[in-house]
């Protein structure tokens, strides 16, 4: 049996791995390419075997799927009929093993995936104030690096600290500390985007993960925050101040050295006086302000990216300006969700008028559209409900927008139908009749 601290799993808590070991159900976790956990009830049933099978890796590679009533190795080589299904759980498959055919597995299903989802958001979140903790930020904090990098917007960090906490406890008391800071985290999230992503770094140190920000844009927040707070009452004590530090990503230095010039940022500014802002000066965005400017957050439309059918084309263009208006409020603070709103109603209509028009033109892979479609759809609803829950970074947006939908979509699902129409269309022109809006 391996441990949890040598497989996937070393990544769950030691709570986690308390029921994966102890679920009434053969469970196994599998990487793609990497060893296998099983827990106890799989150890007395199955046979591990059965996981290299391809009937077994295919549940395994379409996690959330329905999964498929499977003959497996068993125990002392007897074969045993199973009902074998797939969660994910990180950058893994976690597979159920059920011999109760039907409904009884599919709500057994249902139920673990609840409370691992549970369970990740507890495990991600701080008990006291309800800021995502330290171990979540260790878990996002490379993905958040690679998408700076990959979409060229820069990142910066903003640690803050109570002044003087210490003897706020000391004339208060604990619990009077405590409810400062959540009072203080209400006072953060009021301050700052849907896109930051605020985390309790330690006992009343908070950091703030400022996506497509620079440097000198986190220092305007950190003093906005600064002057918020010190203005803020809290109820249980007056007033307090804090200090804040500051530092953007530049490029070529690990996480922990980033976090470190962070820490330095903040030791300056306690040691200048308190209450105030220091900026670790330099970052990813004073080469890239030089080379790119704005325009890596700006789609820009280009005249081979029409198909040759107006209305399509019409509705691609305006797809275009949508997806610029909300890059735009996500970057520049404001309320994102209502422009992904109108977003994804823009793009349910396009999508419907598409297929029409493609079901008329008897595209042949209409029905892989349609699912491809629908995948969208169902992609942008998950991630306007984690604008919805502050758990979505600028990151995310601009990976939907210029990757599924404009990249992976429009410009590789939909080039396979723009011959069809552009022939059709250019037809329609000469008056053969073809149902295209001239207009
Ligand atoms: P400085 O201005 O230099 O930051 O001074 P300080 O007193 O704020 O800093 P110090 O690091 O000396 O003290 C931090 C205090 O925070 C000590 C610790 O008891 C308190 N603390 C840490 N976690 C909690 C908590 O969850 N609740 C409460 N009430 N206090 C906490
Ligand atoms: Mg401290
Ligand atoms: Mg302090």
């Amino acid at each position: 049996m391996t441990e949890p601290s040598d497989s996937g799993l070393g990544k769950l808590s030691t709570h986690a791995f308390d029921i994966f070991q102890r679920f009434p159900a053969p469970l196994a976790l599998v990487a793609a390419d990497g060893p296998a956990t099983v827990n106890r009830q799989f150890g007395l049933q199955l046979d591990e075997t059965c996981l290299e099978t391809e009937a077994v890796r295919a549940v395994a590679g379409n996690p959330g799927g329905p999964g498929a009533r499977l003959r497996l190795a068993g125990k002392d080589n007897r074969e045993i009929d199973m009902h074998v299904s797939a969660v994910r759980v990180e950058n893994l498959a976690l597979l159920v093993f059920d011999d109760t055919p039907g409904p009884a597995a599919d709500e057994r299903m249902a139920e673990l995936q609840q409370r691992i989802t549970e369970l990740e958001r507890s495990s991600s979140t701080d008990h006291l104030t309800g800021a995502w903790n330290r171990a979540h930020l260790d878990r996002i904090i490379e993905t958040e690096l690679s998408r700076s990098l990959r979409f060229r917007q820069p990142l910066s960090l903003v640690l803050l600290d109570i002044d003087h906490f210490k003897l706020i406890n000391d004339h208060h008391g604990h619990q009077a500390g405590d409810a400062v800071l959540r009072e203080l985290v209400a006072a953060i999230r009021a301050g700052i985007r849907t896109a930051d992503l605020l985390f309790r770094w330690g006992g009343e140190e908070f950091v703030v993960l400022a996506t497509s920000t620079s440097y000198r844009k986190a220092g305007i927040l950190a003093e906005s925050l600064r002057t918020k707070i010190a203005q803020h009452p809290f109820p249980a004590i007056g007033q307090l101040t804090v200090s804040l530090g500051v530092a953007e990503h530049n490029g070529n230095e690990t996480a922990a050295a980033w976090f470190t010039r962070l820490d330095d940022a903040l030791y300056a500014a306690k040691r200048g006086g308190r209450n105030r802002v220091f900026i670790a000066e330099g970052g990813n965005s004073a080469s890239w302000d030089r080379d790119s400017g704005l325009s890596a957050l700006h789609l820009t439309w280009r005249e081979d990216y029409e198909c040759g059918h107006p209305l399509i084309d019409a509705e691609h263009r305006e797809l275009f300006e949508l997806a610029n208006v909300l890059l735009e409020a996500v970057v520049s603070a404001k309320d994102a969700r209502p422009v992904l709103d109108r977003l994804i109603e823009h793009v349910r209509q396009h999508f419907s008028d598409e297929e029409a028009i493609l079901a008329e033109h008897d595209y042949p892979r209409l029905e892989a559209h349609r699912a491809a479609h629908a995948g969208l759809l169902a992609k942008a609803a998950e991630l306007r409900a984690r604008l919805a829950n502050d758990d979505a970074g600028l990151g995310a947006v601009v990976e939907f927008l210029a990757g599924d939908v404009v990249a992976r979509h429009l410009f590789t699902a939909d080039r396979d139908f723009f011959p069809l129409l552009a022939g059709r269309a250019a037809g329609a022109v000469a008056g053969n009749g073809c149902p295209v809006d001239k207009n």
